[in-house]
């Protein structure tokens, strides 16, 4: 890497200014989700000048409402779709043992088998997890990172999952998946190693319009017009992507998780995998975080008007959820144990057929304008999209430019798990930033307060940390991005004021 990792307020302004001044680049990217971060890291990292643009903050959009999974393609296997299930199983090796170990760790899931319950769907399940590990092997994914399926007693099922129904329970079907510690937080750190490789990447700064002629900036901050005339554009715009390009037909699909106390749920150990009624292949799911509470989804409905920044939740999203759940639990969820909740749009490619069924595939066309744009896809494999965008823009546009070589650039933070073990640092600070957790420490500056916890955990150091290298501008970009305290709003609040203070502390 040649150039610091480090985003902040000052690093914005000269950015900026250096694109006022050089306005001739070789690649735009507009949009800093994982798509649009992933895209900047490949550019960059073949020598290319790189700017990314972000018209809220890095991850505003759909990439901080995942449901957090480095999956390995199951669901695309039961359809018949090798490819991507290949694909997928190959870019969760990557990211679980070169990219991102930190940030990826292995989740157990568990399907509860009941008396009554089809005996074929059990064996269809329990296949599907044998192929879902065949695929592990062939990705080239040692069973000492995700270990293969088993099959569990009813005890073992229940030591996993103490909160589902007892009566009628004969077995579970464990296996195993990436979980990622936090989504915002890989785009956080692709877009920090993106910047290392010499892209500017600069927040609150929309495209307006891209045309041949170049493209038209606005600075969300001071209003400032910039325009700049990059060779390349790449549109990473996710479900805003038809703005940039009216040939783009999207349908966004909605996809709702709850968030609930890990006690309304027996504090699982394992994610509770509930099949939908009548279907082998689609599940919800009740994810145990690392901080003990549970993220339970999702709904796939198709959105309907207008696409918003932020989707909100609906009630009967919340209904739907809870009545799939407590078809499994033995004490019954209720609304009161919905503490938070919070919904993303699938960047669907318009097709025939209900949105479940719709291609999650991923898709790269090129404008009449020369215009490349990424559109679908998932979190787990922004990696191979962004290497496919590349190839497209240097072709189309006839870049010099070197060969990818992303699968070797570990992100910010990464290291071996001999390495992270060993580091001498707080176990969650190591788990949430690997190797910088020690930047994370001395970020406390030997003050003892600064290292207790705010609310969930989250200390002072690590919200300054967020502002002097990890891009945050302002309060909200802290509490609902660089941490996750916003996602109940009762912590958010009380979090607040030492936002304000680490703000005002680091910009000082
Ligand atoms: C509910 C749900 C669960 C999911 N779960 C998983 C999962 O577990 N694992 C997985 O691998 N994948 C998952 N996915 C898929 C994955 O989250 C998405 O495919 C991915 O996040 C899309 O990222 P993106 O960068 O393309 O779009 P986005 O994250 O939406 O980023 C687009 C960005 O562009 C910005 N923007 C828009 N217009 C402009 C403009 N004019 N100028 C500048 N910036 C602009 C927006 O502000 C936004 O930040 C899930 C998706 C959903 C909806």
């Amino acid at each position: 890497m040649s150039r610091s990792t480090s985003l902040n307020a000052a690093r914005r302004e000269t950015e900026l200014a250096a694109l006022e001044a050089r306005p001739d680049i070789d690649v735009l990217v507009v949009g800093g989700g994982v798509t649009g971060a992933g895209v900047a890291l490949d550019a960059a990292s073949r020598g290319l000048r790189t700017v990314l643009v972000e018209r809220d903050d890095l991850a505003f959009g759909t990439s901080r409402w995942s449901s957090k999974l480095v999956h390995g393609g199951l669901r695309y296997l039961a359809k018949g779709q090798i490819g991507i299930a290949y694909e997928s199983a190959r870019e969760r090796d990557v990211l679980m043992r070169v990219t991102a170990p930190h940030l990826v760790r292995p989740l157990p899931m568990v399907v509860p088998v009941y008396r009554g319950d089809a005996p074929m769907r059990a064996l269809i399940v329990r296949a599907g997890m044998g192929a879902g590990d065949l695929l592990r092997v062939l990705a080239g994914t040692p069973s000492s990172v995700l270990r293969g399926p088993r099959v569990l007693s009813a005890r073992q099922t229940l030591r996993l999952l103490p909160g589902v129904r007892r009566e009628g329970l004969l077995a579970g079907i464990l296996s195993f998946d990436g979980q990622l510690i936090d989504d915002a937080r890989l785009v956080i750190g692709i877009a920090r190693t993106a910047a290392g490789e010499g892209a500017s990447i600069i927040t609150r700064c929309s495209a307006q319009s891209v045309s041949a002629d170049g493209a038209v900036l606005r600075d969300e901050i001071d209003g400032r017009i910039i325009p700049v005339r990059p060779r390349a554009v790449v549109n990473a715009t996710g479900v805003h992507a038809d703005a940039l390009d009216p040939r783009i037909r999207l349908r966004p699909s909605r996809g709702t998780h709850l968030v609930l106390e890990g006690a309304a749920l027996g504090h699982p150990r394992a994610a509770l995998t509930v099949p939908l009624p009548g279907s082998v292949d689609r599940f919800v799911f009740a994810m145990p975080q690392p901080d003990g509470r549970v993220f339970a989804g999702l709904t796939d409905e198709p959105l309907d008007g207008p696409t918003p920044r932020v989707p909100e939740v609906p009630e009967e999203d919340v209904d739907f959820l809870l009545e799939r759940f407590n078809g499994a639990l033995a004490t019954a969820l209720t609304k009161d144990d919905v503490i938070g909740s919070f919904a993303g749009l699938r960047p669907l490619l318009d097709g025939d057929g209900d949105s479940a069924n719709l291609s999650r595939e991923h898709s790269v066309t090129v404008s009449p304008q020369g215009t490349v744009t990424v559109v679908g896809g998932k979190l787990t494999t922004y990696r191979a999209m962004a290497e496919e965008t590349v190839d497209a823009v240097v072709a189309e546009h006839r870049l010099a430019a070197a060969p990818c070589r992303t699968r070797e650039i570990p992100l910010v933070g990464a290291a071996s798990h001999e390495e992270l073990d060993s580091l001498d640092a707080p176990r969650h600070l190591v788990a949430r930033y690997g190797m910088e957790a020690l930047d994370v420490v001395a970020e406390a500056d030997d003050d003892p307060a600064s290292l207790t916890p705010v609310v969930r955990g989250i200390t002072p150091a690590e919200l300054r940390f967020g502002v002097r290298h990890e891009g945050a501008l302002d309060v909200s970009d802290l509490l609902e991005r660089r941490t996750r305290i916003g996602l109940v709003p009762a912590d958010g609040e009380r979090a607040a004021a030492a936002a304000e203070r680490a703000l005002s502390e680091v910009g000082r």
